[in-house]
Formats: C-alpha cells, sequence, structure tokens
C-alpha cells in the first residue's frame, strides 16, 4: 500500500487550495484523490460554457433531490462539479464573501478563529484582485478576481438606476466595508478565462514532486485502525485500491459527498447505518443533518430594447461572439450572464441585508425536465430578476440510501419551511416588482412574463414560487461545525467528532449558509485548514 502524509479527498474549490498549501514547503508527501476527469473541456474555461457543463454528466455528478415539499412536491436538479477544481468548475464565478455578520455569527456558535476578523486574512490570502490591494483585498494571490465592469450589458445600467430611484443605494464593493447595495458582481475571470480553484491553486503546483494529484479516483471509504484515519479506499478505472496517510485524511467532497463518505465509513446515525449494514464506528447523529441552501425564483421579463438574447440566440449572433472570443477572449462567451445585483433589506429595522437580487441582461425558458439549459436565451428580447432570502431559516438533510459508495444519497432540501422563510418570499417578490416599476427600467420593459401582473394575492406568488424556485446551488452546511458531536460533525479545528487523523474542509462545514454565494467561502475554509493542518503537525 502506497503512504502519503496527507490524504485529500475531492479537488474542489477547498481540496485544490488544501493541495497546494500543504505541499508547499516540499517536506509533506501529499495525495489529492478527484473522482472526476482532468479539467480538459474548453466550455470549463470558457465563462459561458457553464450553461452547457451544468448537464454534462462528464463533470457534474447531475444530482436530483427527492420531492420537495416547499416547492410543490418537486424533485430539483442539483448540479455540482465532478472534476478538478470542483463546484468551482462549472459554477457561475461570482466572487462574493458574504456578510461579515454570518463568520460572527459562526464563532458566537462556539467556533473561535472563524470569526470574520479572523477568516478576512484568509479571503485576502488566496486573492489576486484587479483593483489591487486593500484593507479588505489582496493582490498577488493565487485567484485572480476581476470587474465585470465596462463589458457588462446597457441594460444593468437600467438595473442600478431602477435600483437607485427606488432608494437602494449603490456599494462600491459587496466584499469590501459594506456589503449592503447594488452593483455589478466580481468574478473570478482572467482575460475571458474561468479561475477555478485547479487553474488558481492547483496548475501552480502540479509540478511539485511531493504532490500526487490522481483523476478518475473515486473514494468509497475511509479506513481505520480504531478511531484513527490512517488512509482510504479508493476505485480507479475498475480496480479497487487502497492508500495510506501517516498524518492525516481531509475530506473535501462538498456538501454532497463530504458526509456521504462519513456515513459509507461507518460515522453516522447509528441506526440508519445499522439499516444498511455497515458497522457503526461513530453514533454521529448530525452527519448529513442542517442541510442549508438559497433558493430564488426568477422573474422574467419581455423587453423592449436588445438585451443579450439578441446577440447569443441568433445562429449569425453566436458566430459573431465566437469570433470575438477567439480574437482576443471578449465579448459575451467571456462573461457569466450573471452581471449585477444587489443585497438589499426589504423591510424595516433590519441590521443586515437579507435579500440577494440578481440581474440577468437575458432570459430563457426553463425546460419542462428538472434540468436546465441556461445557455438557450429565447428568440424575443428579454432579461431576469430573481431573489432569494440571504439567511434562510429552513434546514433539510441527506443520508445514504444503501452501502454503495456508487449510489447517490437522498437529498431533502425541505425549503421553504419556517413562516420567516415563507415571509420573505413575499417580501422579496415585493422588491422585485419595486424595482421593476421604477422609470429606468420601466420604460424598457414590456412586460412581466413571469410570474406574471395576474400573480398578485400572497396564495398566487408563494404558489408561483413553489412551482417554479429552484436552488441556486450553495448546498452547505452537512458536516456543521461547531462543539457538540450532539449538533455538529466537526469542531472547530474541523476534525470529525470522535475520531483521530480525519478532517472535513469544504462547505459543508458552514454552521450556517453564507449570506451569498459560496464560492469563496469555500475557498478561505481550504485556505483556514491548511493552516489548522500544518500548526496541528
Ligand atoms: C452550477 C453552479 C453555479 C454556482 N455559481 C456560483 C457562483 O457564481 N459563485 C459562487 O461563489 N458560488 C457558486 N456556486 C457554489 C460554489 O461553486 C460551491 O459552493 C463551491 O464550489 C463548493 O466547494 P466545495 O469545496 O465545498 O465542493 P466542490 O467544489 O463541489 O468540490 C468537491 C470535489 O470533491 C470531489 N469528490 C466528491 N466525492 C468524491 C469521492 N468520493 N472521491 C473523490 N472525489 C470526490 C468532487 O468530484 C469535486 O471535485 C455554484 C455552484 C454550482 C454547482
Amino acid at each position: 500500500m502506497n503512504s502519503y502524509d496527507y490524504i485529500i479527498v475531492g479537488a474542489g474549490s477547498a481540496g485544490c487550495v488544501l493541495a497546494n498549501r500543504l505541499s508547499a514547503n516540499g517536506q509533506h508527501r501529499v495525495l489529492l484523490l478527484e473522482a472526476g476527469p482532468r479539467d480538459w473541456s474548453p466550455w470549463i474555461h470558457v465563462p459561458v460554457g457553464y450553461g452547457l457543463t451544468h448537464n454534462d454528466p462528464s463533470v457534474n455528478w447531475m444530482y436530483q433531490t427527492e420531492g420537495d415539499a416547499g416547492l410543490g412536491g418537486r424533485p430539483t436538479f442539483w448540479p455540482r462539479g465532478k472534476v478538478l477544481g470542483g463546484s468551482s468548475s462549472i459554477n457561475a464565478m461570482v466572487y462574493m464573501r458574504g456578510h461579515r455578520g454570518d463568520y460572527d455569527d459562526w464563532a458566537a456558535a462556539g467556533n473561535p478563529g472563524w470569526s470574520y476578523d479572523d477568516v478576512l486574512p484568509y479571503f485576502k490570502r488566496s486573492e489576486d484582485n484587479a483593483r489591487g490591494a486593500d484593507a479588505y483585498h489582496g493582490a498577488g494571490g493565487p485567484m485572480h478576481v476581476s470587474d465585470v465592469g465596462a463589458q457588462a450589458h446597457p441594460i444593468c445600467r437600467n438595473f442600478l438606476d431602477a435600483c437607485a430611484a427606488a432608494g437602494l443605494a449603490p456599494t462600491p464593493d459587496f466584499n469590501g466595508a459594506e456589503m449592503e447595495g447594488t452593483g455589478l458582481w466580481q468574478m473570478t475571470i482572467q482575460d475571458g478565462r474561468r479561475v477555478s480553484s485547479a487553474t488558481a491553486f492547483l496548475n501552480p503546483a502540479r509540478g511539485r514532486p511531493n504532490l500526487r494529484i490522481e483523476t478518475g479516483a473515486h473514494v468509497t471509504r475511509v479506513l481505520f485502525e480504531g478511531n484513527r484515519a490512517c488512509g482510504v479506499e479508493f476505485v480507479q478505472g475498475g480496480t479497487k485500491r487502497e492508500v495510506r496517510a501517516a498524518r492525516e485524511v481531509v475530506l473535501s467532497g462538498g456538501a454532497i459527498n463530504s458526509p456521504q463518505l462519513l456515513q459509507l465509513s461507518g460515522i453516522g446515525q447509528g441506526a440508519l447505518l445499522q439499516r444498511l449494514g455497515i458497522p457503526v464506528l461513530v453514533d454521529a447523529p448530525m452527519v448529513g443533518q442542517g442541510l442549508q441552501d438559497h433558493v430564488a425564483v426568477c422573474h422574467f421579463y419581455h423587453s423592449k430594447v436588445p438585451t443579450l438574447n439578441q446577440k447569443l440566440y441568433p445562429l449569425l449572433g453566436k458566430v459573431k461572439a465566437a469570433l470575438q472570443y477567439a480574437a482576443g477572449r471578449r465579448g459575451p462567451l467571456g462573461m457569466s450572464v450573471n452581471q449585477a445585483g444587489a443585497f438589499v433589506k426589504s423591510r424595516p429595522g433590519l441590521e443586515r441585508p437579507n435579500m440577494h437580487v440578481y440581474f440577468n441582461p437575458m432570459s430563457y425558458t426553463p425546460q419542462k425536465s428538472a434540468k436546465r439549459k441556461l445557455t438557450n436565451p429565447d428568440p424575443w428580447p428579454g432579461f431576469l430578476m430573481s431573489f432569494n432570502t440571504c439567511r434562510p431559516t429552513s434546514r433539510g438533510w441527506l443520508a445514504i440510501q444503501s452501502a454503495d459508495p456508487f449510489a447517490a444519497p437522498e437529498i431533502h432540501p425541505n425549503s421553504i419551511a419556517t413562516p420567516e422563510d415563507i415571509q420573505e418570499v413575499f417580501e422579496g417578490t415585493a422588491m422585485l416588482r419595486r424595482i421593476s416599476s421604477q422609470g429606468p427600467l420601466a420604460e424598457i420593459l414590456a412586460s412581466e412574463r413571469n410570474p406574471g401582473p395576474n400573480v398578485t394575492t400572497r396564495e398566487a406568488i408563494l404558489e408561483d414560487f413553489r412551482q417554479r424556485a429552484s436552488t441556486v446551488y450553495h448546498a452547505s452546511c452537512t458536516c456543521m461545525m461547531g462543539p457538540d458531536p450532539r449538533s455538529s460533525v466537526v469542531d472547530a479545528r474541523l476534525r470529525v467528532h470522535g475520531t483521530q487523523g480525519l478532517r472535513v474542509a469544504d462547505a459543508s462545514v458552514f454552521p450556517a449558509v453564507t449570506s451569498g454565494n459560496t464560492n469563496a467561502p469555500a475557498i478561505m475554509v481550504g485556505e483556514k485548514a491548511s493552516d489548522l493542518l500544518l500548526a496541528d503537525l
């Protein structure tokens, strides 16, 4: 059996950071195991290509949830990256850290070292912000962050002006002193190419003799001596292999797969494991529990003026966009369609923004199937706004359904299951209508296609949300961090309660989902985890 100091399971947002940092000083032998392939697909690197990787099983786990009562009993489609870079290779590239209060909440929940002031240095360390370094940002770090800036579609200006007319002020920097406000997003894009965790953190470390990267290596179980993790079992090319970890095993499989792997390895709810014939190593009731996500609904509008649809729908437009991209990696293919938005308070008296608003200068017609094709714009001019509550109070769960490591777990999102979350559906809808009725948007808006002008009563608004809302892919909290094994899975040093030599480092350890998108926070977890591991040597 081969042996390494550290084995990292999953080369996603957090795992690639760990592979880089743990191998940096050349003293530790590091093995990174990734179930998916190398990130060779060109659609990973062309920013707009995420519309295609969204439904591509060669780089995507393509999960399907169970019927979700909060969403009218519908199962929904949950893409997750299965490729070097993980979900950072297929995501929409918005760079957002969340509200400083998110991390202060994490620390207050019994997790010393995770307050905003504690984690800010890790955000800065990972970053190479095009705006340069300041009190909130880093420059010269591995991950380039750029402005949508002048490339934004002109109707983003109508959205921002409409927000201003509605009394919503701009913020110069969602990730700076004040998150609240409106603006164009910053993106993990450099010179018209996606910056994934793999391109930022793994590629520069590839040549190190003490780092081994294995793709197509599906980890099926953590191996133990007593309660100490001593290695993992994985299947590669149809062959089962075992590999040893002299120091630690780190699970960075993401919010679905890390709890799945713990359960497969005998760490989970005792009764569940016994029922499935898996020997119980640690009766850990919280594994897979606490699942949080952001659930958003799109409001689609017919536009009186051309939108991105007119550039990306016609064949000629596609050819022009392709030539523009080939000539200098510019134009609509070189950016996300998710370009502008806001963090706002939907009612008076709130301390923090509670509503995340998105504006896309494009519209599409949702597919009847649960899978969405994002790059299929409508033939007519259109755009969309959507919202989700920043800090949902609902929590779901997931669990393995069999001892087969290749079987998908059952996922129960339990969306909008609390009165607070339902109330925020009404407030978010009112917020979008307030913005769309302001002059700068109203003058280019031909009609509200969905939900439509007839959807005005609370019953109709809620029903529309239940029928049309879907995940914005921020699954997290399924191996929550906390001091008490009865209410959490890992401690503040990310060690799995009841074990030795085993940690989890990815979005599953969030005690609560952050107020915005979750890639930068997952990368921050990878950064901090690497320091914790090295400090505990
Ligand atoms: C379609 C989509 C759009 C998104 N848009 C944005 C956005 O615009 N901005 C933003 O901030 N966030 C966005 N997100 C969310 C963000 O990308 C994720 O929260 C983040 O990438 C999660 O990082 P992670 O390290 O927890 O897991 P992941 O990045 O998902 O990495 C997990 C890795 O582990 C591997 N793995 C899993 N199980 C095994 C196993 N058993 N053996 C070996 N390898 C395994 C997986 O294949 C994967 O590579 C989006 C996500 C998706 C899916």
